[in-house]
């Protein structure tokens, strides 16, 4: 972040701009938006800004801007879009100490003009660092047809209100009195007018002053594989909600980053057999927030019925008499499927899944290996990377056909995808060769469409 963005007070302030152009004329138009005092120096100005003049919006001075002119003003704006003048009235600007933005150059500013979308006083400003502007522009507009025009009006008449609504307990009972404002009673009421917006906040109000504070609750929530497009409206919406997200290692810092920025954060890491955080300090962790009436997000990653140790998780709760729901998420198979194009099931080769862990608690996890050596069986092994050799050697004892197919994604759905695309006999030789870093899924049973396949042992047998 080489520019960090904030809110400027205008109030009493003083901003200065050199031109009488187009560009002139764009940057005044967002800055007779604010409470400053504009003044302009420009010898032909444009009509507009005339007419701004005389009517009292800002104070216009026919000439070229002067050393002195920008004495005690906070921001200047050079925008003759000539680089000698720019130059000539930056420099002035800055010996007289005002913050400088010459317009379209970056590098001689001091800071730079985001794109803004205007919700007086929403307002949302999008900076890209002069890097995209085309992007700024997509996201303005995006942002401008999701946000209802009627924004600024309930954020108006909702700051007259904040006095009153302080007879809610702070935290959580408040905010939910201003979410139900916003996202529900207000845009509900708002057509009607004024008034109609203010009787609705007394009644919600009292609606919300008779509610018993909400209980703690956990919401045992699958993250997905990694990619935070493959999150569900829910577990988005839990996030938003959340007052303590407890999470282990595989949740992506993308997908954390939607957490609400008050949200306590609480990493209760565990990887593999290397479990950092026992699971019944886990079990205490979430226990202790939602006791202390906490909305509590389990994250999980991938779904979290599946492999995720959820029955202790609930069976906590249900002890210390907390209630709990499940939002499931994609798990990895299906994550580790799409990468590789294939289906997990078909008619006619497999009318069966089996989902398998390569460890458990004892170790190498032994699994119906006779079953699963015969023809057109499919399994997604989970935490299979170490045990690859393992499942390998029982596999071909059990007379399983050393050419099946067997497809490894990691990092399935994340920028670091990757897909080995082996065979029963070459797994292990294939997996240390390809020294895999992340969590892999293992499909048994399944090679690559032939449009995902990056496979070393194809490539070597020159098929690729
Ligand atoms: N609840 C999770 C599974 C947790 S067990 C789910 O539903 O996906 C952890 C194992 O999941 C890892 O060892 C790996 O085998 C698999 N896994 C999780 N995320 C993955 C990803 N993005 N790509 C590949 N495998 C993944």
């Amino acid at each position: 972040m080489q520019h960090f963005p904030i809110f400027l007070s205008t109030q009493g302030t003083r901003i200065v701009l050199s031109g009488g152009g187009g560009a002139a004329l764009a940057k005044l138009r967002l800055l007779l938006k604010t409470k400053a005092q504009i003044e302009v120096f420009a010898s032909d100005p444009a009509q507009d800004i005339v007419d701004w003049a005389a009517a009292g919006q800002l104070m216009l001075t026919r000439r070229t801007l002067q050393a002195g002119d920008v004495v005690g003003a906070t921001l200047f704006y050079a925008a003759d879009e000539d680089d000698t003048e720019d130059n000539r009235t930056a420099t002035i600007a800055r010996a007289e100490g005002a913050l400088v933005n010459v317009v379209d150059n970056l590098q001689a500013s001091a800071f730079i003009t985001p794109a803004i979308v205007d919700r007086d006083p929403v307002t949302v400003a999008i900076g890209t660092e002069g890097t995209a502007p085309v992007l700024a522009r997509a996201i303005k507009a995006d942002l401008e047809e999701r946000l209802p025009a009627t924004l600024g009006t309930l954020a108006r008449i909702g700051k007259g209100f904040r006095n009153m609504a302080e007879a809610l307990p702070f935290g959580r009972p408040r905010r939910d009195f201003w979410r139900a404002y916003f996202f529900d009673a207000g845009p509900r009421a708002v057509s009607a007018g004024q008034d109609a917006v203010e009787t609705a906040l007394e009644d919600l109000l009292a609606q919300h002053l008779a509610r018993d504070t909400r209980p703690g609750h956990v919401a045992f929530v699958g993250a997905g594989p990694g990619d935070p497009e493959l999150l569900t409206l829910k577990a988005r919406k839990a996030l938003d909600e959340a007052d303590v997200v407890i999470h282990d290692g595989l949740v992506s810092p993308a997908i954390l980053e939607l957490a609400r920025r008050e949200a306590v954060m609480v990493h209760v890491g565990k990887r593999g057999f290397a479990q950092s955080t026992p699971q019944n300090d886990i079990n205490a962790v979430i226990v202790e927030h939602a006791s202390q009436s906490a909305q509590v997000v389990r994250l999980k990653g991938g779904d979290p019925t599946v492999f995720a140790r959820l029955d202790e998780e609930t069976e906590a709760c249900d002890a210390a008499g907390i209630d709990w729901h499940v939002v499931p998420g994609i798990t990895a198979a299906s994550a580790a499927a799409a990468a590789i194009g294939q289906s997990l099931t078909q008619r006619n080769r497999n009318s069966g899944l089996r989902v398998l862990t390569g460890h458990d608690v004892d170790g190498f996890a032994d699994h119906d290996w006779r079953d699963l050596a015969t023809p057109g069986q499919v399994a997604a092994i989970y935490m299979g990377k170490k045990a690859a050799r393992f499942i390998q050697g029982r596999l071909m004892m059990f007379g399983a056909d050393p050419r099946t197919p067997v497809s490894v994604v990691a990092n399935a759905s994340l920028p670091d995808q990757s897909v080995i695309a082996s065979r029963l006999d070459r797994l292990n030789h294939d997996l240390s060769a390809a020294s895999l870093t992340g969590p892999a899924l293992i499909l048994y049973g399944l090679k690559p469409h032939t449009a995902h396949a990056i496979s070393a042992s194809l490539k070597e047998e020159g098929v690729l």
